[in-house]
């Protein structure tokens, strides 16, 4: 190779090195500059002859303009020079260049000058905004702005993640918009998403007046109020001022709308051991508050919905419970008050735990409702109650059984149809079952729902449980194709030493009657109770006082002895 052809090649190689899209640069083993590209000249912002100009050259650490990228080179340097070719990501802020993230691959050469290091950068910052952009995309909600659920419970496990329970105070306040199935199909979708945000800066300002609290949207009406440190410590004045924040109505398309909230609350470390169960607990306190609407927050509670291990191995327990048949169904009789009719029956469920004991029906039956096994154990119950009452319904010894469902049983379409073959498979008439709905369900627009219609049509009635403990519309219950009102034990029980309590009672049997509806009061704890009933004029009496739920067998007992005490009456 002559002169001139070695000059072309060093040509020909400077060429190629200058037009690489990657800045292509070498070091010497005090990170000074000895060669770089065009590309690296423009990312520095100076001219390679600066870089590399004898006595002036300084070491690249000097140049990135950011602390943290100056210890990240020193460290990786050093790793390359012991022999380890590195790969890292590093931000670059040169004085004179605007600022960009890069990727740098280092590798060690050497010469018989010494060590150098080889490194090829490449521009990251697009590849970095855009998966900003999507992680933004996936934790965000789009309507609000507001973050969502992925983005809650990143947050819940990295507090999981950074200290043990106790660390750093949560309250999750879970907010339910009240009424907003009516506002969307009164409004439509478009009118009804302005509302949502409309909801939405609602709790941004209660959220910033309280510092310490973060709103998260998780889906339709849905809404998460986060407290941490002195915030989560003063929880209800959050919740007040949410539930302020929503009693003042929103003017949306000329009309004013007052929408209402329920808040289900569930605090870390007091009802769960890892943060990241809070939004299950919340969940299950919200499930709460809209199945008894006396108040409209309620608290989550380890009885409702044991948390961690211990919830996880009793819903096991609870699965095998289930599916071995070893749920059990106990009857309560429910006596007529003023004649000697035949009495009728309640089915009660009852789970004996192999280690626990009885375990409360209140608890077992939240417990299968929030894990979704809620029909398979109405099912096990509707089989055992038919099963024990059908005979006894055919004998004529008692009028009719009673079997409370849980609001699940009427979002399942396919009810009404299994629950008809049931019947006829025991060979028993429609009119002798009678099904039980809380009040609050009852009053709900679950009940405009075509299962609801169904179960009428095939001729079974309905009640209304726990009547007094949810909001009765009047103009609602004359709608609904109920036959009965059993009045909840909570006003019964006391009734002679609270004026207000009966009082209670004794409207709720005229407005019964009045609409022409039988009513049962429970929760008959003496005679003078029942006394007092059969003055007001109440149709059926249950309680203590005149018989226990019991397991079959001694209910047999009880109905013959009645029997022959008004044979001999
Ligand atoms: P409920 O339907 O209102 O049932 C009446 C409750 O009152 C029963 O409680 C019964 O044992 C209790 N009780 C009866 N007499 C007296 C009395 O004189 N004093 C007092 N203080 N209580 C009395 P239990 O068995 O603990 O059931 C609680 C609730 O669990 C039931 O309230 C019902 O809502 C629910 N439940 C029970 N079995 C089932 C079931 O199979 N399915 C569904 N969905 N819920 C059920
Ligand atoms: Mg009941
Ligand atoms: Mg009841």
């Amino acid at each position: 190779m002559n002169e001139s052809d070695s000059e072309f090649y060093a040509r020909l190689l400077r060429a190629y090195f200058d037009s690489a899209n990657d800045a292509i640069f070498v070091l010497c083993n005090e990170l000074k500059f000895l060669s770089c590209n065009r590309r690296m000249e423009s990312w520095l912002g100076l001219p390679e002859s600066e870089l590399t100009r004898h006595n002036c050259r300084r070491p690249i650490t000097d140049l990135v303009g950011n602390t943290d990228t100056a210890k990240v080179f020193e460290q990786n340097a050093r790793k390359v020079f012991e022999g380890e070719s590195q790969c890292f990501e590093c931000l670059l802020e040169p004085v004179d260049a605007a600022q960009r993230w890069v990727e740098i691959n280092m590798t060690r050469v050497d010469v018989d000058a010494g060590e150098m290091v080889i490194a090829v950068a490449r521009d990251t910052t697009e590849r970095r905004e855009q998966m900003a952009r999507i992680h933004y995309q996936s934790t965000h909600d789009v309507l609000t702005g507001l973050p969502n659920r992925a983005s809650l419970q990143e947050f819940l496990d990295g507090c999981d993640r950074a200290g043990g329970p106790g660390e750093q105070p949560l309250a999750m306040l879970l907010i339910d918009v009240v009424h907003f199935r009516d506002v969307n199909e009164a409004l439509g979708h478009q009118l009804a998403d302005e509302v949502l945000k409309t909801v939405a800066d609602g709790l941004r300002k209660v959220a910033r007046q309280f510092h310490h609290a973060r709103v998260y949207r998780l889906e339709s009406d849905r809404f998460v109020v986060l407290c941490r440190a002195t915030a989560a410590r003063y929880w209800p004045g959050v919740t007040e001022a949410i539930q302020h924040g929503f009693a003042a109505p929103i003017e949306q398309s000329g009309m004013q709308l007052t929408l209402g909230s329920n808040i289900g609350v569930s605090l870390y470390p007091d009802h769960v051991v890892r943060a990241g169960d809070l939004v299950q607990a919340a969940e299950a306190a919200l499930h709460a508050v809209k199945q008894q609407a006396t108040s409209s927050v309620r608290m989550y509670y380890r009885g409702r919905d044991a948390s961690g291990k211990e919830r996880l191995a009793l819903l096991n327990d609870l699965r095998k419970a289930i599916a071995g048949a070893s749920i059990d169904v106990e009857l309560q009789p429910i006596v007529p008050v003023r004649d000697q009719g035949p009495v009728r029956l309640e089915a009660l469920a009852r789970w004996q735990h192999p280690e626990r004991g009885r375990i409360p029906p209140d608890r077992f039956i939240a417990l299968a409702e929030t894990s979704g096994q809620i029909l398979a154990l109405t099912w096990r119950v509707i089989e055992r109650a038919l099963r024990d009452a059908t005979p006894l319904i055919r004998e004529g010894r008692i009028a009719s059984l009673s079997i409370n469902l849980s609001p699940y049983c009427l979002l399942d379409a396919g009810f009404p149809t299994r629950f008809a073959a049931l019947m006829a498979q025991h060979g028993v008439a429609p009119d002798a079952v009678m099904l039980e709905i809380t009040e609050s369900v009852a009053m709900s627009e679950r009940m405009q729902q075509h299962t609801v219609r169904s179960l009428r049509e095939l001729g079974v009635d309905l009640s209304i449980d726990d009547f007094g403990t949810g909001h009765s519309s009047l103009s609602k219950l004359r709608q609904l194709p109920v036959a009965e009102l059993k009045i909840d034990r909570s006003f019964v029980t006391g009734m002679l030493a609270s004026d207000n309590d009966e009082a209670i009672v004794r409207a709720t049997i005229q407005l019964a009657h009045s609409l022409g509806l039988e009513v049962v009061a429970e929760g008959i704890e003496d005679d003078a109770v029942l006394a007092r009933l059969g003055e007001l004029g109440c149709d059926y009496a249950q309680g203590r006082f005149l018989c226990d739920p019991l397991p079959v067998g001694e209910l047999l007992g009880w109905l013959e002895k009645r029997q022959t005490e008004q044979d001999i009456g």
